[in-house]
């Protein structure tokens, strides 16, 4: 009896065995239409077996095994397994979010006649600096795997170094795979890449590509005709049988680890599959994420340091501006407002940081003490003033702003505090005839949004820049020699202790974006904390010192780098159920954790109520990943036989980067 052995698109760990007389050896990793239930489902043909351990009567007949396309590698069916079994995640799931969702379906992309490679002008190369040289020669000396963190501020060469390591493998005849964020996938990117390897076949991989396109792009790189794979988180999947280098770019964002299903993140799969291939890993930033920093200390990676800009930029003076004993205007400093008139003067580029998107984060009535709350979340409704709308930030629940207040009739209802809209708004006031631009989540929408904002910029279209820390991902502002940040020091104490890590990152690549030889940049930071350490590093440029520091803190604290978590989150109609439901986990683990494992009490999340469902969460943590790992997958089997009421969800989220 020939069975195939199938992963399906199911929250349940195992696979499931049909018949398939025809199945040879060679079907593993093959898609097959199978019967389920009274439907059928497409699969993944994980194994072709002689017996199955369920009785032959019970087994059905395959559908049609699909050999349309070339079976899946090994060597990536066994990267999904890692993720699957890393991440506490069914195979099946995990399978189906590594493939493309055309080829999920079933489906084949159209061919499309081979496009002729447009001819891109001989760009030329700069010639290296020391420090570029000794890491690309760092890097392409690796035999095998070897984890660099490439470490440099913007503008240090880093993305030339992996350009010249990218061209090197090529030259190898083999395949190259850069990760970027999410909003950092710019056509000026794509471009600089196309125009520097005008020969290679370079596969665009992320959200924003038609489906046809990406499964097109995912066989091409299946079948070896692609040598470069560009792209966001989703395309550390794309199977590279001849794989020689990675590079993950801003190896910190926050956009590489995926925050739904298959909870993974990018980076952490890049670096198991660097090694899982036996090549070398290139992780670049101004400021490494702490996890990474803390590998290159320890030296299980190799730090390869960029400490100046390529082009002989000066670094921006950075400055605190103590705003305890002054009355400011719209939230502005005299001093912050003095060096924006300066700029208008001399016809240069401002930009201010506000990480807050909205108009005001809050509509209240002082008459009553009404406040414009969600009636799904337990968050409050943000005053949209251009479209006149109040919105959950959370939920995306929608209302018309009232024109009085709706539990007592106040007519005179206000706004609370600022975002990045009313100091758009205060600054066209304040500026009548300065070209002032907003660039938040949304006005930069999509893509394309993005792009013609990106271009406004560079095209020296605009004085004044606000936004969030969408523009800290921006290249490109040439005119730029001002950044003001605003209401950054709610980061210093907030409860998340990632948050100064965070602040830092955001502060220093907006700051980054200012100066060049010939305009000297300038970056005022607003604050009540001016002498705060993590200013006077910044102010110092100096990121080693801050991430000592945070280093320390987080070993007093016991947590991550020095310790791995996991969380169990539940959510339901009550908050009873969900405590209730991780109570219970709870005690399932009680004889299956080792001394290694702490499991905390269930507590509510800090966004306890999220689209009328309320959530809790329990902590699991130890100083040893392999114990966690190992009470983890005990954990799961006895939570996936655990009865929870129909109306409750819960999920583990391993490596979680928000508490
Ligand atoms: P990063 O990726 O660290 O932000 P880039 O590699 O984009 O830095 O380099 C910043 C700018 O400096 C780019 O315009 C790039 O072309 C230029 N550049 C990089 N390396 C050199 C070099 N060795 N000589 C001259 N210019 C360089
Ligand atoms: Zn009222
Ligand atoms: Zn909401």
């Amino acid at each position: 009896m020939t069975i195939i052995r199938v992963a399906l698109d199911l929250p349940l760990p195992r696979l499931f065995d049909y018949l398939a007389a025809d199945a040879i050896d060679s079907d593993v990793g093959r898609r097959a239409v199978v019967p389920f239930g009274r439907s059928e489902k497409i699969g993944l043909v994980i194994a072709v077996v002689e017996t199955s351990d369920q009785p032959a009567e019970k087994l059905k007949p395959a559908t049609a095994i699909l050999r349309d396309m070339p079976p899946l590698p090994a060597d990536w069916i066994a990267l999904c397994e890692f993720c699957a079994r890393y991440y506490q995640h069914p195979l099946g799931e995990a399978l189906t979010l590594a493939l493309p969702p055309m080829l999920r379906k079933g489906k084949l992309p159209r061919p499309v006649k081979e496009k002729l490679a447009r001819v891109h002008p001989e760009v030329t190369k700069p010639d290296l600096l020391p420090e570029q040289q000794i890491a690309l020669d760092a890097i392409l000396a690796a035999e095998g795997f070897e984890p660099f963190l490439l470490h440099g501020v913007t503008g240090s060469g880093k993305t030339e170094v992996y350009l010249r390591a990218i061209e090197t493998i090529l030259a190898q005849g083999r395949q190259a795979m850069m990760l970027v964020p999410e909003i950092a996938l710019t056509p000026q990117l794509e471009s600089r890449v196309a125009a520097r390897f005008p020969g290679a076949h370079i596969v665009s991989a992320h959200s924003g590509i038609a489906d046809a396109a990406r499964a097109r792009g995912f066989l091409d790189a299946l079948e070896g005709r692609a040598d470069i794979v560009l792209g966001t988180r989703l395309s550390v999947f794309t199977p590279l049988p001849r794989l020689g280098l990675i590079v993950v770019d801003e190896e910190h964002d926050l956009s590489f680890k995926q925050q739904e299903g298959l909870r993974y993140s990018a980076r952490d799969v890049a670096v198991f599959r660097a090694k899982q291939t036996g090549v070398p890993i290139v992780l670049g930033s101004a400021t490494p994420s702490l996890e990474t920093f803390y590998h290159a200390r320890s030296g299980r990676y190799r730090l390869l340091e960029l400490t100046s800009r390529a082009v002989a930029d000066a670094m921006p003076t950075v400055r605190s501006v103590d705003t305890r004993r002054e009355k400011l205007q719209d939230g502005m400093s005299a001093a912050l407002i003095a060096a924006l008139e300066e700029r208008l003067t001399r016809g240069e580029q401002s930009l201010i940081f506000l990480n807050r998107r909205g108009y005001a984060p809050v509509l209240a009535c002082p008459a009553c003490g009404w406040i414009s709350h969600c009636q799904r979340c337990a968050a409050n409704l943000v005053v949209h003033l251009a479209d006149q709308r109040l919105r959950c930030h959370h939920c995306g629940l929608e209302n018309a702003i009232p024109r009085a207040c709706p539990d007592c009739g106040n007519l005179d209802i206000h706004p609370f505090g600022r975002g990045t809209q009313r100091l758009e708004a205060a600054l066209k006031a304040k500026f009548p005839t300065a070209r002032v631009l907003r660039v938040d989540r949304d006005t930069a929408s999509t893509p394309k949004k993005w792009q013609e904002l990106l271009n406004a910029i560079h095209d020296g279209a605009v004085d004044i820049l606000i936004g969030t820390q969408m523009l800290a991902k921006g290249h490109d502002f040439p005119k730029l020699t001002l950044v003001g940040a605003v209401g950054a020091d709610a980061a210093l104490f907030a409860a998340d202790f990632r948050a100064p890590e965070r602040l830092f990152a955001q502060l220093m690549q907006v700051g980054g974006r200012s100066g060049r030889a010939d305009l000297a940049g300038e970056v005022l930071i607003q604050t009540e904390y001016p002498d705060h350490a993590l200013y006077r590093a910044l102010a110092d440029h100096d990121f080693h010192r801050f991430a000592t520091a945070q280093l320390v803190e987080r070993e007093q604290a016991g947590f991550p780098p020095y310790a791995f978590q996991a969380l169990l989150r539940a959510e339901a109609t009550g908050i009873e159920q969900s405590l209730v439901f991780l109570a219970s986990a709870r005690a399932e683990a009680h004889h299956l954790a080792s001394e290694a494992v702490t499991l905390y009490d269930p507590v509510p999340m800090r966004l306890s109520r999220l689209m009328n469902l309320e959530r809790a969460q329990l902590l699991v943590e130890s100083v040893s990943r392999p114990a966690l790992q190992n009470f983890l997958s005990a954990w799961m089997e006895k939570l996936y036989a655990l009865k929870a009421p129909r109306n409750l969800r819960w999920h583990l989220d391993v490596d979680p980067i928000e508490l």
